[in-house]
């Protein structure tokens, strides 16, 4: 393990006066990393200050107004290197300043690639896991209705809140729909289907999560309505719970400081039809810990998901390459270019894909891919994620896809029916 010893007295391009207190950090995660930096920046401050302390000096907070200069150029990558500035800006509030510290150096010179290294780490086998029996979704639309049918399927005891009685019943129909339609495809006994509505619980009364070992929102893809929700759970939920988030784009850092335990939330990213969709994309902020992580792995092997690891970058892994391709699409549509069956059969046929952008973008729900391309480009300043005007206009119009019966294609039924 190396130790840096670094003068605070000095300001980070060397005026200060000589080392008379100087502050120890702890460099062990990234050995060497404070030393090597020097060459490679051509900095000429003093030896053992590289970038990362300088940032420091300046303040994390006008790091990420750099950043947030930086990022604004066509030529950035959105998992460049300066992303790490905006998460500990975060973070610093909360006062971990030595591990804050840390990650900045890592940041700036080795960006997402450090990054991942870590979210690889596990816990050494044999360490305690918690047991998880109770399982809270909130939100019963087109995802937490099926994210609570596979908990369900899976024998968890499954509570469903909902904003109000009739979205409560809503969503009730749309699990019933779904687990009818898997007995009609053999997948479920009659007998199973009625053990599993009857163990599922809908409820409108919050409070009823005090139980729950793990909550997993799903409601709108707005950061203020996710906020206030997560402040809410932290208060009623027990201290061991997880509390994840079913985001598809929204920084995970934003959602857990809000509550007293940042180190309990998390993302846990399922994919439209959740009881289908192998994958769950489980989301690390920079506050989760390594038990919460593993936790939740286990939890998402446990309803048979496939788990990839995903930086807080807003998209992840799955929507940073899904959403340029269908703004893509609606953008040639939008021009004239082609049909929309033309597009969709050119993606369906040409290469492969089950559905067509378009075709996709109405089982998505226009609404929320709205929202998603909104905070992708407040993220990344970047025109590929920026929601084209015929998207935005068609939610004005109530056009949501599916669920409203109309989005680029028309539908007879929605969903919940
Ligand atoms: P949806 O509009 O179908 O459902 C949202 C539900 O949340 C609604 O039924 C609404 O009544 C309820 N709700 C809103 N505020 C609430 C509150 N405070 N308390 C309880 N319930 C509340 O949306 P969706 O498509 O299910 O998306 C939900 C989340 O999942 C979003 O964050 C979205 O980005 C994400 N997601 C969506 C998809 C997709 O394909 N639609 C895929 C992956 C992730």
């Amino acid at each position: 393990m190396e130790r840096a010893v670094v003068d605070h007295t000095r300001g980070a391009r060397g005026q200060g006066a000589a080392a008379q207190n100087p502050l120890t950090v702890m460099t062990e995660p990234c050995d060497g990393q404070v030393g090597t930096l020097l060459p490679e920046t051509g900095n000429q401050v003093e030896p053992l200050v590289g970038p990362g302390v300088e940032i420091d000096e300046y303040g994390v907070d006008v790091g990420h107004g750099v950043a947030d200069h930086q990022r604004a150029r066509p030529s950035d990558t959105p998992h460049g290197d300066l992303q790490l500035a905006g998460e500990h800006e975060v973070v610093a509030h909360q006062g971990h300043r030595t591990w804050l510290w840390h990650e900045l150096i890592i940041g700036v010179r080795e960006g997402a690639r450090s990054r991942q290294t870590a979210l690889r780490d596990k816990p050494a086998a044999g360490d305690p896991v918690m047991q998880i029996n109770t399982v809270g979704i909130v939100g019963a639309g087109l995802m937490g209705s099926g994210i609570a049918e596979i908990c369900a399927r899976q024998g968890l005891r499954t509570l469903v809140a909902e904003a109000d009685e009739e979205q409560l019943a809503a969503g009730r129909r749309r699990v019933a729909a779904s687990l009818h339609r898997a007995r009609e495809r053999g997948k479920l006994s009659e007998e199973e289907v009625d053990q599993i509505l009857h163990d599922l619980r809908f409820t409108i009364d919050l409070d009823e999560f005090a139980e729950c070992d793990i909550c997993i929102e799903a409601i709108v893809e707005h950061l203020p309505a996710k906020t206030e929700l997560f402040a809410r759970l932290d208060r009623i939920a027990p201290r061991h719970a997880i509390l994840a988030t079913n985001t598809s784009s929204l920084p995970i850092i934003e959602i857990a400081r809000v509550t007293s335990r940042p180190e309990r939330v998390i993302g846990t990213h399922f994919f439209n039809p959740a009881p289908v969709m192998k994958l769950l994309e489980v989301v690390r902020s920079i506050a989760t810990s390594d038990e919460t992580l593993d936790e939740t792995r286990r939890f998402g092997e446990l309803l048979g998901k496939h788990i990839i690891i995903a930086q807080d970058r807003g998209g992840f892994i799955v929507n940073l390459l899904l959403i340029p391709f269908l703004t893509h699409a609606v953008r040639l549509y939008e021009s004239g270019f082609a049909t929309r069956e033309d597009i969709d059969e050119g993606m369906r046929l040409g290469c492969g894909h089950p559905m067509g952008p378009l075709e996709l973008l109405d089982y998505i729900g226009l609404d929320t891919a709205l929202f998603v391309c909104d905070s992708l480009y407040e993220e990344y300043a970047n025109a590929d994620y920026a929601p084209p005007p015929l998207l935005r206009r068609m939610v004005a119009a109530g056009y949501l896809g599916r669920k409203s019966g109309r989005g680029f294609y028309e539908y007879e039924s929605s969903p919940a029916d």
